[in-house]
Parts: structure tokens; C-alpha cells; sequence
């Protein structure tokens, strides 16, 4: 049984502020909610703080982006040796750093390794565009996607890697994908981690859906066989709205 995982992408949304707030709002029940791991992403500035505020809990913290390189002249960026004792997960090739930061197959493969260099869990996130999805290509674009992002990872690893599928046209604009959909991409990229690394690897390995994500849909996403939680945007930045995202995964997978 692969343990759901709800992941909270806050992107550019929060004060340092808000975000202690946030947290000290959710914890109190996401505390009770262990059956599935329970991630929060926050704007980098903002780590430290929620960080302080969830120790003790298992409730884990992720940053939304990282570099590959150890240091260097990179105005901007963060390096995963920066990140390493304040987060657990990393979000790596988010189609929002694919378009606007020009992150490529090739980059998100060195930040996955680099994350995992240090010690940090990748999600790595693969998806369509409208165009690719509308061509009837979604299987193959993403296949590559994740051939690449895997590229040279061993497969000791494997249990410290997530991935997400996110359809582009389905993130943040209500579009979401169906469940059959999600879960037949989901299944076709768990068939090429199969290939690549055997089906005992591809089964332990947990996939999550992201695009539009909600409370109302949440269960019917979790009810798929394939489909091993959700990396969430927008209905993640409330607590009652996180807490029920958490809340409606466990009880779609039995656990609760
Ligand atoms: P959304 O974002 O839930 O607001 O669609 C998902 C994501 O970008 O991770």
C-alpha cells in the first residue's frame, strides 16, 4: 500500500507572517491525520518559519524550486545544500518554472539529483499543454518527460522520489482533468518507470495528480487506483480547505 501524499503549493501566495498563521491554524487536525503525508511548500522566505512552527509534528515542509549547483553566481536562486534540515521535499520542473524560468528536461534532471545529493525528496512534476493534450501526444510528451527527469537517478533513490502529473490547462483554471484521464496517464508513466527500473519499483512509487484540485473532487481523484495523492495550488492556501483535501484522501483510499 503506497501511503497517499497531499502536497500544498503555496507559489507566490503568503507573507512570512500568514504563513506561521496558516500553520498554527492546520495543525491541531492535520496532527491527527496521519495516514497520509501531509506536505506544505511555502514561498522560500517563509520556510524557516513554518519549519519552526510544524518540528515536532510529521508534518513536512517543502520548498517549491532549487538549483543543482552547490553555489556559485546565480543571482536569485537556492542551492540544496541551503534547503537541507528545513525541508523534506522539493518541488522540481513545475510547469510554471518549465514556462516562465525556461526549466528544462535537462534541468529538472540536475535538480532531482542534486536534491537527492543532499539528502531532499523531489517532486517532480511532468504535463501536457492544451495543444500536445489536444493532439492526442499527452502519452508520449509526458513519457519523455519522464524518461529524461529520471536519467542516470539509481534506483536506490526511487523511494525518495514523487512525481506529479499536472496537466498545464488544467492548473489553476478550474479545468480540471477526469479521474479516468489522471489515472491512465498516471498508469502510463508508472509503466515507464517499470521499464526503466522493474515493477516492484513502479508500484512502491507514489504519484500524485495536480490541476484544479478541490475539496468537491478530491475523493473521486483518490478513488483511482493509480493515483497516490495530489500536489494542490490554489485549495490548499485556506486551512479548512487544506484540511479537507487531507481529510477526503484518506477516506477515499479506506485508510480512515
Ligand atoms: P492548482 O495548482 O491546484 O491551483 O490548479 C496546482 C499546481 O500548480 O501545483
Amino acid at each position: 500500500m503506497r501511503t497517499p501524499i497531499i502536497a500544498g503549493n503555496w507559489k507566490m501566495f503568503k507573507t512570512v507572517q500568514e504563513a506561521a498563521a496558516f500553520v498554527e491554524a492546520v495543525k491541531p487536525e492535520l496532527i491527527k491525520l496521519s495516514a497520509a503525508e501531509r506536505v506544505v511548500c511555502p514561498p522560500y522566505v517563509a520556510i524557516p518559519a513554518v519549519q519552526a512552527a510544524l518540528a515536532g509534528t510529521d508534518i513536512a515542509v517543502g520548498a517549491q524550486d532549487v538549483h543543482w549547483e552547490e553555489q556559485g553566481a546565480f543571482t536569485s536562486q537556492i542551492a540544496p545544500g541551503m534547503l537541507a534540515g528545513l525541508v523534506k521535499y522539493v518541488i522540481v520542473g513545475h510547469s510554471e518554472t518549465r514556462e516562465y524560468q525556461g526549466v528544462s528536461d535537462v534541468m529538472v534532471n540536475k535538480k532531482a539529483k542534486a536534491a537527492l545529493k543532499h539528502g531532499l525528496r523531489p517532486i517532480i512534476a511532468v504535463g501536457e499543454s492544451l495543444a500536445i493534450n489536444e493532439a492526442g501526444q499527452t502519452q508520449a510528451f509526458v513519457g519523455n518527460q519522464i524518461r529524461a527527469a529520471f536519467e542516470g537517478i539509481p534506483a536506490s533513490d526511487l523511494v525518495n522520489i514523487v512525481v506529479a502529473y499536472e496537466p498545464i490547462w488544467a492548473i489553476g483554471t478550474g479545468k480540471n482533468a477526469s479521474s479516468a484521464q489522471a489515472n491512465e496517464i498516471i498508469g502510463a508513466i508508472r509503466s515507464i518507470v517499470a521499464e526503466l527500473y522493474g515493477t516492484v519499483h513502479a508500484d512502491a512509487m507514489r504519484i500524485q495528480y495536480g490541476g484544479s484540485v478541490k475539496p468537491e473532487n478530491m475523493a473521486e481523484y483518490m478513488s483511482q487506483p493509480h493515483i497516490d495523492g495530489a500536489l494542490v495550488g490554489g485549495a490548499s492556501l485556506k486551512p479548512d480547505s487544506f484540511i479537507a483535501l487531507v481529510r477526503g484522501a484518506i477516506q477515499a483510499k479506506g485508510l480512515g
